[in-house]
């Protein structure tokens, strides 16, 4: 590992990575490699959890193509030198702001969505220029032996190289002194990822996961907050970093409100055979799904297959935060619905714990929408549907606090594996003798005056 990261910074300091016309053939070759290998890609993450080709598409590679074409269109806009005012104490002069690649970076994904975690990242670093190491989850160990083929043979190990491995095989990279830690996983490993990266003062960014709530006020649109949310709570059988985790529901029409969402859940007939559900990743994730099933508090669902790893689409009522269900991030097909009988409580409620990854919150009043928005710190989230915020390359994704720091996603992505190098660039045919000694009274006068002026 340490013979690779020592080769990438050779290749890095070749500056070949920083020619725009080298990063548009990277990523084209990336494009390709997807486009000729979607059977392999398809079937591994089906051996892994099930996923069906459709959601392989929807949520995975259809996302990274469409990220590769924007980068394609717009990295040569993104690279450029941006020019800014200069201040007048510094006339005469030019301003100008240059990204600038960061140089060998670490990517660590996690198994949920393993292609789209992995993927996308890498579309981003190699449109900012820099090399790049990937380290997928050991977990989907299909979709990681995939990536790791079909990379290795398609890219140079001294621009792109996929390292398979657990925590033995991560720590061991960690120790390597890199320009850019990019993780994805839990907040637990990510203090782990940060104190490594302390080490060597190596900016990460941390997309960490988290309790996601969903608000529901007595003015939504009952039926339409329902779809929304059973899609964006079972798709992935709830294995999504931004799920719905729990809903905090006006008393008022809770009863009406989970009687839409039982409407919907059957209308959608989840199970694997019909390709729109898939098994809870191993055995580890479904016992500790499965011993939160609280039969007492079950209103839906709460059937359970070990052997297929499955775990229906279910729903709990009369919950609290006191209940066990509400001490963790759920992470997977279960939905607790508790209630408030005053937003204002509501609101302090959520505040108590820690800051989530993402926020919805269903409602007609525009009160409701900002008083959320406004009170709640959040990484990012959406009014009136769930999930899809992610889907807009426009809009930066990361967390806040424990759900994480930094963002990515289209021009996001770029900036985050760029440093914003700033330029003074002067001329010499003139130079004011105002910072220069003997230091006058006029003089200061003059800055003060430029000072307070500029
Ligand atoms: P994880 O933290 O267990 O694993 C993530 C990565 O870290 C894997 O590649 C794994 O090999 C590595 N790893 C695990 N233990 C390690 C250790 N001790 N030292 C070094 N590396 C180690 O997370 P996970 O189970 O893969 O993913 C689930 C979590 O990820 C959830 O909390 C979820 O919310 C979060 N997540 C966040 C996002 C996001 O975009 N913010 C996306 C997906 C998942």
């Amino acid at each position: 590992m340490k013979e690779l990261v020592a080769q990438q910074r050779q290749f890095f300091n070749s500056h070949t990575t920083k020619d725009i016309s080298f990063r548009i053939k990277q990523l084209t070759s990336l494009e390709d490699v997807l486009n000729d290998n979607i059977e392999l890609l398809d079937r591994a993450i089906y051996n892994d959890f099930k996923k069906s080709s459709f959601e392989n598409y929807m949520t995975e590679i259809g996302i990274v193509l469409y990220d590769i074409k924007q980068a394609k269109k717009k990295l040569t806009r993104w690279s450029s030198k941006q020019r800014v005012k200069t201040n007048l104490g510094n006339f005469p002069a030019k301003s100008y702001i240059i990204p600038e690649p960061l140089g060998v970076t670490l990517i660590i994904s996690s198994w949920n969505y393993p292609y789209q975690l992995s993927l996308a990242p890498i579309v981003a670093a190699i449109a900012a220029g820099n090399t790049i190491i990937l380290k997928p989850s050991e977990i989907s160990s299909q979709t990681s032996g995939v990536m790791a083929s079909i990379l290795n043979e398609a890219f140079n190990p001294n621009f792109l190289k996929v390292i398979q491995g657990g925590v033995q095989e991560t720590t061991e990279l960690l120790k390597q002194k890199f320009d850019k830690i990019f993780f994805t996983g839990s907040t637990t490993v990510g203090k782990i990822i940060y104190k490594a990266a302390a080490e060597h003062l190596t900016p990460v960014t941390l997309e960490l996961g988290g309790k996601s709530p969903v608000i529901i006020t007595k003015d939504a649109n009952i039926k339409m907050a329902a779809k929304r949310i059973v899609w964006g709570k079972f798709l992935n059988a709830g294995q999504t970093c931004i799920a719905p985790d729990y809903l905090y529901v006006d008393a008022q029409i809770s009863e009406t409100l989970l009687k839409a969402l039982t409407k919907e859940i059957e209308k959608a007939r989840y199970s694997f055979e019909n390709d729109n559900y898939v098994q809870i990743i191993n055995e580890r994730n479904f016992d500790r799904l499965a011993a939160l099933l609280d039969p007492s508090k079950i209103y839906y669902g709460g059937h359970t297959d070990k052997a297929q790893r499955y775990i229906a689409p279910t729903l709990l009522h009369d919950i609290s935060f006191e209940n066990p269900i509400m001490q963790e991030e759920i992470f997977g097909p279960i939905l607790p619905v508790l209630t408030f009988t005053d937003l204002n409580e509501a609101v302090k409620n959520v505040q108590l714990l820690p800051k989530p990854l993402s926020c919805y919150v269903f409602t007609s009043s525009e009160q409701v929408k900002n008083k959320i928005i406004k009170e709640i710190s959040f990484g990012g989230g959406a009014i009136n549907d769930t999930i899809m915020h992610i889907s807009n390359p426009n809009l930066p994704f990361g967390g806040v606090g424990s759900s994480g720091f930094g963002s990515y996603h289209g021009h996001a992505g770029f900036n985050c594996f760029s440093n914003f190098k700033s330029i003074l660039d002067k001329p010499t045919w003139y130079e004011s003798s105002l910072k220069y000694a003997p230091y006058t009274q006029k003089k200061l006068a003059i800055i003060k005056k430029l000072l307070k002026n500029q």
